[in-house]
């Protein structure tokens, strides 16, 4: 399980529509544990398939202390509240900005046995998933800053990004 290459901005990949996964086959399964190993390595709390320059939706999520989670065309269905947060990306290192994410989302999706889950969540999770599935979409945070003064530099030391 090899730790892949990052992409970084501006590379096109971030920017694309990333495409629907057709079903669970060994090349998937390979691609979310090499996905997985490289997250961890960063180190990250998440991590999104155009992150390593392919274009499918699949991400994975690794909050501290909990086993790693893997979204299979992953797509928020409900969002409530609106909260300011700090975030950071793997793809814009040394950078944070200051953004709004939903209070709580609820996020279906399917697992590597290929069978649909839902997840509701808060805090680091739901802003984790909101801005993983975003990567899906070619979003990046820094797409949601109210204004450039909200993006600012950090140390590298201070990097957990997603
Ligand atoms: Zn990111």
């Amino acid at each position: 399980m090899p730790v892949l290459p990052l992409r970084f901005v501006p590379d096109p990949v971030l920017r694309q529509k990333a495409r629907r996964v057709p079903g669970v086959d060994t090349r998937l399964e390979k691609l979310v544990a090499d996905m997985i190993e490289t997250m961890v390595a960063a180190p990250g709390v998440g991590l999104a398939a155009p992150q390593v320059g392919v274009s499918w939706r699949v991400a994975v999520i690794g909050m501290p202390d909990e086993e790693s989670m893997v979204l299979i065309n992953p797509a928020v269905v409900r969002r409530t509240g609106e909260r300011l947060v700090e975030e950071g990306c793997l793809s814009l290192p040394s950078y944070r900005g200051e953004i709004k994410r939903s209070v709580s989302v609820t996020v279906k999706a399917r697992n590597l046995q290929g069978k649909e889950f839902r997840i509701k969540a808060r805090g680091l999770l739901a802003q984790a998933l909101e801005h993983e599935i975003d990567h899906l979409n070619g979003v990046l945070y820094v797409d949601h800053l109210e204004s450039p003064d909200a993006l600012y530099r950090i140390q590298p030391e201070e990097e957990h990004g997603l």
